[in-house]
């Protein structure tokens, strides 16, 4: 039996105190679903800024009513420290997904994704070192490898950050690694690489590719490619990172204060993305068949290649992805087609 299947076996008969920050939001709502399918208690918080309560409704339709039951919500900022501090109050794991996401809002507004991303990220370390959590698990990123060429990319080789949000969630790293030793706090940072599924926003300025394309593709929108379509991705599924964060909490504390690189070893261009989304879609949205991107400028900050050496998560969390990119696409596809309405 795999690790993950063995962490949920123990977890459907011991029920812990989890809190998800972000919980409106793509990733949180997912692990706030899982969480609560796999008998646990849940406290989620979130002020609603890029996240949507119709998020938090369709988690609660997909595991019924009982589970729902294990679910409290607090509408809360995670800049306020008190807000924090009520959140963490009887938890045992915290799973820090709140942030500012996207690279572009970063260099459109610093101050406020600074604001959000390390006084929001300070606050929750110290609201969870004083409520005593066993384990403090957060969302690192990708963005935190910079300039450095290495592909592809293993943990312990950064460069320099490229945009604000960058240094922002490697901020968060330090003050991860600092409290350690300061604290003995025990926590785990996940540098996630394009995440995508369901749930994930696909409107307004800064929504991710995955789903951006997706709608456009449906709604029959023109398609805009930043580049000439060869920069390249890890595009991780979001049923791998759940795994990731799942056994981050369980791991042993030998595998503690330290940051794991989360998605496939596997590399998609733009452009082969953009084939792969028509393909799954022409048959239904006969539109799509021909269909071609425009390309636009490169986009400041935006790094050229990514790709994750994912050796040391097997190794250390037992992290086996179980959906690789034309899996997770055709899942994703299948959610935004029945869905896409209720985004907006
Ligand atoms: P998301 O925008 O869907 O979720 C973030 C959630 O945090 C939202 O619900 C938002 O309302 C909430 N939030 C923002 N500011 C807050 C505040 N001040 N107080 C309380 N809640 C606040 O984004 P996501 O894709 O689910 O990202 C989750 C985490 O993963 C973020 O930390 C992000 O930086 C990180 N990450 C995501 C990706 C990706 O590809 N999606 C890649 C690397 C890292």
């Amino acid at each position: 039996m795999n690790k993950f299947a063995e962490q949920q076996l123990h977890l459907r008969d011991n029920s812990y105190h989890w809190l998800v920050t972000g919980a409106a939001g793509f990733i949180g709502s997912n692990l706030v679903e899982t969480l609560l399918r796999l008998n646990q208690k849940v406290t989620g918080l979130d002020n609603f800024a890029t996240g949507h309560r119709y998020n938090l409704d369709e988690v609660r339709e997909q595991v019924g009513e009982d589970a729902w039951s294990r679910f409290t919500f607090q509408e809360g900022d995670i800049r306020q420290l008190a807000d924090c501090a009520r959140a963490c109050e009887g938890v045992d794991f915290v799973l820090h997904q709140a942030a500012l996401g996207s690279v572009s809002r970063s260099i459109a507004d610093p101050i406020t994704s600074n604001d959000v991303n390390v006084t929001g990220f300070l606050n929750m370390l110290t609201a969870a070192r004083d409520a005593k959590v066993r384990r403090f698990v957060y969302a690192a990123s990708s963005s935190t490898y910079g300039d450095h060429p290495a592909l592809p990319k293993i943990e312990s080789q950064i460069g320099k950050p490229l945009s604000p949000y960058a240094v922002t969630k490697y901020v968060n790293e330090l003050f991860a690694d600092v409290f350690a030793r300061c604290y003995q706090t025990e926590s785990i940072g996940l540098r996630y690489f394009n995440v995508f599924g369901p749930r994930q926003d696909p409107h307004g300025a800064y929504a991710a590719v995955i789903p951006q394309w997706i709608a456009a593709l449906i709604e029959n929108r023109p398609l805009f490619i930043n580049g000439d379509g060869e920069t390249s991705r890890d595009f991780c599924f979001i049923d791998n990172v759940v795994q990731a964060n799942i056994l981050s909490a369980m791991a042993p504390s030998e595998a503690a204060n330290q940051v794991y690189n989360v998605a496939l070893n596997e590399r998609t261009s733009l452009n082969q993305l953009h084939q792969m989304m028509c393909a799954l879609l022409r048959q239904r949205y006969p539109h799509v068949e021909g269909h071609q991107p425009q390309f636009k400028d490169f986009r400041a900050g935006d790094v050229r290649h990514s790709q994750a050496d994912i050796s040391k998560a097997a190794t250390l969390l037992g992290f086996a992805p179980t959906h690789r990119i034309g899996e997770g696409l055709q899942q994703a596809m299948e959610w935004y087609i029945d869905h896409l309405d209720r985004t907006r």
